[in-house]
């Protein structure tokens, strides 16, 4: 078994045991870099990624060296290098190294450089929205997946495909994605990305100065159509119309088309009843928002682009404030960085909160009763709602009460006797003594901190 192998039987064990993002976000660049007797060095693309292994996936990642390799590796370390690229591949921060051993596995977060000012100047094609940048999540793994089906067969059985979702979710990424791919894959496809609006524009334009043919032309000939934000044609029936045209030709020649839209076809107000159904003879894919863990991943991608770090705490705080968008995510991080950058500071809780104050939602999150906490902890910890109100202070129950005690102060603002009445008439001093601790237990225990997110998670989807 050579490293490559071994480290590919690690890794398909980490990404069972982990979600998509978290697996795809700390481990997709990583490889075997040295292996001394019993030590084996691992190759991370920076001190963040580099960090983050060396806290959260220290043992995980030994235990199951050590099982595939028979117990013959017993120490890991890790150190920040470049992961060796096929030729063409210049990696976007760091140089290639030469001597850097050669893995099978497919690069990450290196968008290619070279083919990006060529795609951004005549295709209007952003070489930085690329597959390697987006951050997989459950609730857009089947947009991606199918994305990433139509590069493998553009033209295929995911015609058109048609991806809806809110705003800043990642559609016109994921459009730009497939376009960016395909014409990597084969330099002399012809792509056209275009919004709506566009289209529309041009086309009243075309009318106007009477260049309908030429119109028809340049969209009629290509092999691949991106259309953004398709919502835009509601209503402008002389355009929905010749997008129909445009689109039967395409179709009809097995070219690829791919549409977004901020709601399902169905949905969007006025559009003629054939081109619905046109749209919906394909493939249909919904993004929906983050969850926390995956705004987590995205949050530590962005900051790998940008090369900042940040620590931990101060990224999960980012990822439990800005829940709406990935847009309001990457925004929020833009302005950590450029705060901190211009204060020459390294950015600590206390200086990061004020920031995100704009972040916060205006309306306060959804009503919760103390009895749909207290039930949500008692599910969490899969301990009896009895058991929890009860007198016994065995650990396993006298724990989860005292994080109900404390999410009740936190999340409800309740006061201490209403908390200590609501845990089956305790006294108010329990329920201080609870909050005090559990704050104090938070500020090193990260298991402490990814349990409150999830219960809080649970909690305001009830
Ligand atoms: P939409 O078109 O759905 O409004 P965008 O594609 O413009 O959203 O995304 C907004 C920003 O968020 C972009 O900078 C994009 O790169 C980023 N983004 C969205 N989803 C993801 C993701 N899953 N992973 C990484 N970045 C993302
Ligand atoms: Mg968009």
């Amino acid at each position: 078994m050579n490293t490559n192998e071994l480290w590919q039987s690690v890794l398909g064990e980490l990404e069972l045991a982990l979600s998509k993002a978290n697996f795809t976000t700390w481990f997709k660049s990583t490889f075997i870099s040295d292996v001394n007797e019993h030590a084996v060095v691992i190759g991370v693309p920076n001190m963040f990624t580099k960090a983050w292994l060396e806290k959260k996936y220290a043992k995980e990642i030994l235990r199951s060296l050590s099982e595939h390799s028979k117990g013959s590796i017993k120490s890991l370390s890790y150190r920040v290098e470049s992961r060796p690229t096929t030729p063409q591949a210049i990696p976007l921060f760091e140089k290639p190294k030469v001597e850097a051993p050669v893995s099978q596995a497919s690069s990450h977060y290196q968008p290619r450089e070279e083919v990006r000012e060529i795609r951004t100047g005549e295709f209007s094609l952003n070489g930085k929205y690329c597959f390697e940048t987006f951050v997989v999540g459950k609730q857009n793994e089947l947009a991606h997946a199918a994305a990433q089906a139509v590069c493998a067969q553009p033209g295929g059985i995911y015609n058109p495909l048609f991806i809806y979702g809110g705003v800043g979710l990642g559609k016109t990424h994921l459009l730009q994605a497939i376009g960016n791919e395909l014409i990597h894959k084969n330099p002399s496809t012809k792509i056209l990305y275009i919004t709506c609006e566009r289209f529309t524009n041009d086309f009243i334009g075309a009318l106007r100065s009477n260049r309908i043919v030429e119109f028809k032309n340049r969209y009629r000939t290509v092999d691949v159509l991106l259309v953004d934000d398709i919502q835009f044609i509601t209503g402008k029936e002389g355009t929905q119309e010749e997008f129909f045209h445009t689109f039967n030709q395409l179709y009809q020649n097995n070219k690829q088309i791919v549409i977004s839209s901020d709601r399902p076809p169905k949905a969007i107000p006025a559009l003629e009843d054939r081109l619905i159904s046109r749209f919906e003879c394909g493939m249909l894919a919904d993004v929906g928002s983050p969850d926390f863990e995956t705004r987590c991943a995205i949050l530590g991608t962005k900051c790998h682009e940008k090369q900042y770090s940040l620590d931990r705490e101060i990224l999960h705080h980012v990822a439990t404030v800005v829940q709406t968008n990935v847009r309001e995510l990457e925004g929020a991080l833009n302005k950590i960085i450029a705060f901190h950058q211009f204060k020459n500071a390294r950015p600590t809780l206390e200086t990061v909160k004020p920031i995100l104050s704009s972040f916060q939602p205006a309306t306060s999150r959804k009503n919760v009763t103390p009895k749909q906490l207290i039930i949500t902890v008692a599910n969490y910890f899969d301990v009896h709602l009895d058991d929890l109100l009860g007198k016994s202070r065995q650990k396993r129950l006298a724990f989860p009460r005292q994080i109900v005690m404390y999410l009740m102060r936190e999340e409800m603002k309740a006061s201490y006797p209403s908390i200590g009445t609501e845990l089956g008439g305790r006294d108010h001093t329990t329920a201080m003594h609870a909050y005090d601790k559990i704050t104090g237990c938070l500020l090193e225990d990260e298991k402490l901190q990814h349990d409150l997110e999830l219960i809080k998670q649970k909690l305001y989807a009830l």
